[in-house]
């Protein structure tokens, strides 16, 4: 069969690794072909993910902050929220990113085909759009299928009361009550936005605290903080036994083991199962191209992106976690070098992870807890927001900042901050780990004051005591 299109790079999925793969590959001067199901490139990060999550947050925080204000003599008064306007300018922010990158394509002379790809061998993809059917065959191919919502069985998904974190970016109303299934970090962000937003929010997590995974005592102050916003948070607990009423969605709750406790079953007008994403791996034929996909539908990669298929490369979530837009992007832009033919290789030694909760959670590297079951000494250096003169300036002294350094050598090997800005703040410390920074590095570069980035040089001051010949 004769092929519709040809080119030397065919990158499936717009997400930030696809786009990032097309468009680093149209640089390098490989004609480039990038395919996505939908109108609308970005992916699942612009269109339904991190960008459209921070517009609702940066509302959920300017009605906090503005509550907050009467603490310094300001009254604005209880908000009056338009759901139309704050989706209108949801859509405004994704669509000036998304219309964007359709700007750039067209820059870089990418050619965006609409529609879903199959692999229909190991040179050609076969397109099915709103232009009908078109085979392309490619020398080249990047994977960036990414992921979708992880879809808890025993739930009734056919009503729209239960929503995954798509459904639940929609803001179709201000649920009175809403349960969150699942306390990672997207079932925390969207029930920040909906507290804020007016709800009634409870919290159900399977396993021992919330953000599983991080650093507890980094979890603590957003817990607290939670607690005294009123959101109710069951630990160790699953839900069960899903029923639509008519009155809305009545969920049962089980202890996570024998022997615990669980809360009685409770009716909510709303329901977000936020329990992981899964790899679309599966969903390619890519069988048909001989690539291997694991059972649950991640793609194996090599640490230059390929496959097991040497012209064929895989990035972003289906390669596996953690499934974070910035890692993608990276990962995006070393597989177009390498397929380009640039000697290179995964170099990056940390990815840092952040909840864009309130307060914001931020880590990057190994925790505390992780160092010491690895056998590692380390020391941690622990700066307390309550001492910072900017956080008491801003009224949010809850957070901190704290560094995990290697005891031998004074090297920094991971590091978390808790408090409003951490997202931003993180990099120096992400840095910090890339370049093999010693503690004292950070200690001695002159960081500007007032600010919370200080709380990092000033962690690394306070580190037990244990180092001090500093300056
Ligand atoms: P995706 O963004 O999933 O893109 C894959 C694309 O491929 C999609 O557009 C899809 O339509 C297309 N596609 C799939 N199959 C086919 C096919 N057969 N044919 C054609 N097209 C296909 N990450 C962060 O780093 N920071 C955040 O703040 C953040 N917030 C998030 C908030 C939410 C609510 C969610 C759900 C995710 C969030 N993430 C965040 C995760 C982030 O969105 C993903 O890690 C990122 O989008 C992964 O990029 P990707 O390129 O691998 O795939």
């Amino acid at each position: 069969r004769k092929a519709d299109v040809e080119c030397r790079m065919l990158v499936l999925g717009a997400g930030p690794g696809g786009y990032t793969a097309a468009f680093r590959s149209a640089d390098l001067g490989m004609d480039t072909v990038l395919v996505e199901r939908y109108a609308s490139l970005g992916g699942v990060c612009l269109n339904v993910g991190c960008i459209p999550s921070k517009a609702l947050l940066h509302a959920a925080a300017v009605i906090d902050e503005s509550a907050h204000a009467s603490d310094y003599g300001i009254d604005f008064g209880k908000p009056k929220i338009s759901l139309d306007a704050l989706r209108t300018y949801k859509e405004k922010v994704v669509g000036q990113l998304t219309k964007g990158l359709s700007g750039m394509a067209k820059q870089r002379k990418v050619r965006v085909i609409e529609g879903v790809g199959r692999f229909v061998s190991a040179n050609e993809v076969e397109i099915e759009g709103p232009g009908g059917k078109q085979l392309v065959r490619f020398e080249q191919c990047i994977i960036a299928a990414g992921s979708q919502a992880v879809k808890l069985p025993g739930f009734p998904w056919d009503d729209a009361r239960v929503m995954d974190s798509t459904d639940a970016l929609e803001l179709d109303d201000i649920p009175r009550k809403l349960l969150v299934v699942g306390g990672g970090i997207i079932g925390l962000e969207m029930a920040t936005v909906y507290r804020a937003l007016g709800s009634d929010v409870t919290v159900v997590e399977f396993m021992d605290q919330l953000m599983p995974g991080a650093d507890p005592d980094l979890v603590k102050p957003l817990a607290d903080r939670l607690k005294k916003q009123g959101v109710t948070v069951h630990l160790k607990v699953k839900a069960s036994g899903t029923q639509a009423q008519k009155a809305g969605i009545q969920v049962g709750f089980e202890p996570a083991e024998s022997g615990g406790k669980a809360p009685e079953a409770q009716v909510f007008d709303r329901v977000l199962v936020a329990v992981g994403r899964a790899p679309n791996g599966g969903k390619l034929d890519a069988d048909k191209a001989g690539v291997n996909v694991t059972e649950r539908g991640f793609i194996p990669v090599d640490r230059q992106m390929r496959t097991n298929v040497p012209h064929i490369f895989a990035i972003g979530d289906l390669v596996g976690n953690p499934m974070l837009a910035h890692k993608a992007t990276h990962e995006g832009r070393l597989a177009a070098e390498v397929a380009f033919g640039e000697k290179k290789e995964w170099v990056a030694r940390v990815i840092p992870s952040v909840a864009y909760t309130d307060p914001e959670i931020a880590w990057v590297g190994i925790t505390e807890a992780e160092a010491k079951a690895k056998g590692l000494k380390v020391g941690v250096g622990k700066f307390p927001w309550a001492a910072s003169g900017r956080a008491i300036g801003i009224g949010r002294t809850e957070g901190f900042t704290k560094l995990v350094f290697d005891e031998a050598t004074h090297r920094i090997v991971g590091g978390g901050i808790v408090g409003v800005h951490a997202g931003d703040l993180i990099s120096e410390v992400a840095l910090a780990i890339e370049m093999g920074c010693e503690v004292h590095d950070i200690a001695a570069t002159i960081h500007p004051h007032p600010t919370l980035s200080e709380s990092v040089a000033m962690a690394a001051e306070v580190f037990d005591g244990t180092i001090t010949d500093l300056y």
